[in-house]
């Protein structure tokens, strides 16, 4: 079996199709190579060797080596250098993971490998640079001791921090070559009394230490954790990048940088990226130091005032261009590349389709769509309905007053407000007693993922456009300002000093992502503009879209926001909510505690005109499209006073004494209330509420209807389970719509259907189709009904089942396909066979869940309905369904 594969010298065995074998970074170094684009000579170790690894109790093949060291020798041969060279041309490596899709941060890499105390010696000789020399050394036993060692990095930043008082040194620059040697002394010390064993000197050693690492690596928590997060399967495996090192930090004329073909922030079809003069590899990543911005343009959009590169390096920052334009047409795509400047050479060592914000994913595809680079289906495609939600979040009110403590940059577009908390366990704790936080850290790393996660905002003082926060945030979708030098943090004191002021953990601010203001206190924010790109990325989608989508609302606000955000009708109407307004609500517990039939309907009579008022309100927003409105479907005590005041009020309105209704709501007490005296159940014992309901629903069709508007009222039955339930009631909403026409002469349609949320209306559903023209799936209840499962009881335990492996997500939030799908695919089979032309419809939470969309999609539903600011985010998915 072929386990190895070589790039450089403008070929490679593979290119960027390899993906699954390769990983990406391997794939597309290879691609580089291919297109004659400088990448330092190397071989990528597969993604099979992994997958062999994990099986083979963590061995590898036996024929590896041998194609190891042959492609180590085909990389000597171009570099005109020897891996482990004591004399002569030294040639070191970097060992580098790269899965198939990129996992930032999460993976190890280790740079100026083959480094030992006689390489060193030669290294010296070679280069003419002892500092530079040393300096690589020691870079290197940290990284190796952190990554194959696990000796960790702090012990060694400790020493350096030792070491540097005593010499009284402060940064990096000031620290010379005998300095570094005596650090190396003391690292090699470190990893003696840590490891019990000497740093390896051997080349070869140190070689497969390193590759067993990264293999190692794919197992460790960080990734575990990240691939969780984002679904990438455990079975994949990454691959190992072994390369010839290039030299960021030989002096001035060399440097490393990070850098997009667009804005990843904004979208804007600028150039983009950062840099550092004579530094390596990750020392930009890390925001060791502020960089400097590559562009002129770039410098001033930013207002730095550090010089480009386009101005010190001009003919390198050219050359950096036209790799920039040349693979961003290769690739069809917006850029995310790594290139290191050696002693006035430019080398790529990395490209990959960048991770972008909402706002870049939208404007890049509709520009590269009307560049004619894409086309619209591949711009549909190109943004992620899970990440569209982020242009639905609030910014801020530019009319709002604002109190700023600093500026940092825009690492991640979007307002947030929240308390402030110094580190990543506090941010989960306060998250987790229900509070809003904004982390605020130097610098972030790995570690704090958890934190992030459930943070509001973010906010570092330290790092660029491409540190860790800024990379992470933009992923998750949270604010994130970086960078922001002029505030002090103090952990110790858990403080921020921003000037004179000083803001304690706790303390609520605001911070904007999408210009790096930091602001004291909770700022207002709106709404967000729905047209321009997104208008036309919307108008795409449209197009392609084979589901329609509608919304869950009820009240006149909810309504007019679907119907801004492109709904096509209301899939749910809860009428019950329209019952808990004050001045109602009162009237409801009189209905509820009346004895006779007599009391019930003057009570009911006093709620008919509120009702009718709230139809003919929601059906003239939604002129032209179909409303569904689902008659009461809670049990009756969830309307019950709590407070003996409340009991006193009810008890006065309905002319009865106190302890009568306290009688009443202790009878009405259920043992289990989702399962209870509720929905149809409630229609057919107590027919009055529901006849009052369609009175005031027909009366409304026939008020709008007369002044001259188009209405299509779909009177919607809950929790039916037997047949004769939708029957009995159906003849009452058809007597009632029948009584309306002939006393206000007007003629309307409407349509009667039903709630499949029990496992037996899906079984039965070609009966119940007889008489129901429509059919929604209830999904909350349906998930609840058919796992035997209650959704205020499983919150503790599904979220152990979910780290157990138990399932595979929580189904409630995401539609599970196997049972309670089938169950739906089961209903609507059936449903159609009596009755072709059912209209089907999903309106649980799971209509605007991406993935719960695309089944609706493959089931052959007409609809799906969700919350009005999921609307986009369902059309976007049914969209990318039909693709
Ligand atoms: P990550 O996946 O975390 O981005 P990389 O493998 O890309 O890790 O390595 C991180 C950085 O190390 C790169 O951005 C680059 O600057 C540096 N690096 C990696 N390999 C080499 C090499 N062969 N020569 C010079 N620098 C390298
Ligand atoms: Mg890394
Ligand atoms: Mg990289």
């Amino acid at each position: 079996t072929k386990w190895v594969y070589s790039f450089g010298d403008g070929k490679a065995e593979g290119g960027s199709k390899d993906k699954n074998l390769l990983g990406g970074k391997g794939a597309n170094l290879a691609e580089m190579s291919n297109l004659g684009i400088p990448v330092p000579a190397g071989f990528t170790i597969s993604t099979e060797v992994c997958t062999y690894y994990y099986e083979n109790k963590e061995t590898y093949p036996s024929d590896l080596k041998d194609q190891v060291t042959a492609a180590m020798a085909g990389v000597e041969k171009i570099m005109s250098a020897k891996f482990g060279a004591t004399d002569g041309p030294l040639l070191l490596v970097s060992v580098r993971s790269g899965a198939r899709a990129s996992m930032p941060g999460m993976m190890d890499t280790v740079l100026n490998l083959g480094l030992n105390d006689v390489t060193v010696q030669n290294l010296v000789k070679l280069t003419g640079n002892e500092r530079f020399a040393y300096d690589s050394y020691r870079r290197f036993i940290q990284m190796y001791s952190d990554v194959v060692l696990g000796v960790g990095k702090h012990e060694f930043e400790i020493l350096i921090d030792h070491y540097k008082e005593k010499v009284n040194k402060v940064y990096d620059v000031d620290m010379t070559a005998d300095d570094w040697k005596a650090l190396i002394e003391q690292y090699k010390a470190e990893v003696q009394k840590e490891t019990g064993k000497q740093f390896p000197q051997d080349p070869q050693e140190q070689l497969y230490g390193a590759i067993g690492a990264v293999f190692g690596s794919w197992m460790n928590k960080r990734a575990i954790t990240y691939r969780k997060l984002n679904s990438i399967p455990d079975h994949w495996g990454t691959a190992v990048n072994v390369q010839a090192m290039v030299f960021g930090n030989m002096g001035d004329d060399s440097a490393t940088g990070v850098c997009f073909s667009r804005n990843p922030s904004t979208g804007e079809n600028l150039f983009y990226g950062e840099y550092l003069v004579n530094a390596q590899g990750e020392d930009v990543v890390a925001g060791i130091r502020t960089p400097q911005p590559l562009s002129l343009a770039e410098k001033t959009a930013i207002g730095s005032d550090l010089p480009a590169m386009e101005e010190t390096l001009p003919s390198l920052y050219h050359e950096l261009v036209s790799f920039r334009d040349r693979l961003e047409t290769h690739y069809h795509d917006m850029q995310d590349m790594e290139f290191t400047i050696q002693k006035g050479k430019l080398w790529m060592l990395q490209t990959r389709n960048g991770k972008r914000t909402a706002a870049a994913a939208l404007r890049i595809a509709v520009e590269m769509c009307e560049e004619g680079v894409i086309d619209k289906a591949e711009a549909v495609k190109r943004v992620d309905p899970a990440q569209l939600d982020q242009l639905l979040h609030p910014m801020i009110d530019p009319k709002a007053t604002k109190d700023p403590l600093g500026k940092g940059l825009p690492a991640s577009p979007g307002a947030a407000s929240g308390q402030i908390v110094f580190s990543a366990e506090d941010a989960e704790a306060w998250a987790k007693a229900g509070k809003k936080v904004i982390l605020t850290r130097i610098e972030t790393s790995p570690e704090d993922i958890g934190g992030m996660h459930v943070a509001q905002g973010i906010l570092t003082t330290r790092g660029g456009m491409t540190s860790h926060a800024a990379v992470v945030a933009r992923g998750m979708g949270t604010p994130c300002v970086a960078g922001a030098g002029e505030l002090r943090i103090d952990y110790a004191a858990k403080t921020i000093t921003a000037g004179n002021r000083v803001l304690k953990e706790g303390d609520v601010i605001t911070i904007d992502g999408s210009n790096g203001q930091v602001l004291n206190g909770e700022v207002p924010k709106i709404q967000p503009e729905l047209t321009g790109d997104f208008g036309k990325l919307m108008g795409w989608v449209d197009e392609i879209r084979k589901l329609r989508v509608r919304a869950n609302a009820e009240t006149p606000l909810d309504a007019s926001t679907a119907r801004n955000f492109g709904c096509e009708g209301i899939g749910l109407c809860r009428t019950e909510h329209m019952f808990f307004d004050p001045q109602r609500i009162i009237h409801v517990r009189e209905m509820i505690v009346a004895t006779t039939l007599e009391e019930r309907r003057a009570a009911l009579e006093k709620l008919l005109p509120y009702q009718r008022d709230d139809f003919i309100k929601l059906f003239t927003i939604m002129a032209g499209l179909p409303v569904t409105i689902r008659l009461l479907d809670p049990p009756l005590h969830e309307f019950l006073p709590h407070t003996d005041a409340d009991f006193a009020e009810v008890a006065n309105a309905a002319g009865k004494t106190v302890a009568d209704v306290k009688a009443k709501a202790s009878q009405l007490h259920e043992a289990n209330p989702m399962l209870g005296h509720r929905g149809c159940r409630l229609g057919i014992t107590y027919p009055e509420i529901y006849e009052m309901q369609c009175r005031a629903i027909f009366q409304a069709v026939a008020d709008v209807k007369m002044k001259g508007e188009t209405v299509l009222p779909e009177v919607m039955i809950p929790l039916v389970a037997v047949k004769s339930e939708f029957d009995r009631l159906k003849k009452m909403v058809d007597a009632v719509a029948a009584e309306t026409m002939e006393k206000t002469g007007a003629k309307f349609e409407y349509m009667v259907g039903t709630m499949i949320e029990l496992p037996r209306a899906a079984l039965i559903a070609d009966k119940i189709a007889e008489g129901a023209q429509f059919f929604s799936f209830g999904t909350n209840d349906l998930t609840q009904t058919t796992f035997g499962l209650s959704r205020d009881d499983a919150g503790p335990f599904l979220v152990q089942y979910q780290e157990l492996g138990v399932i595979p997500n929580d189904p409630f939030a995401s539609l599970d396909q196997e049972g309670v799908g089938e169950l739906m695919k089961i209903a609507s089979e059936r449903g159609r066979k009596t009755r072709p032309d059912i209209k089907l419809g999903i309106c649980g939470e799971h209509g605007g869940d991406p993935a719960s969309v695309h089944f609706c999609h493959l089931i052959g539903l007409n609809y799906v309905s969700c919350s009005p600011y999921r609307v986009p985010i369902a059309r976007l998915a049914a969209a990318h369904a039909a693709l």
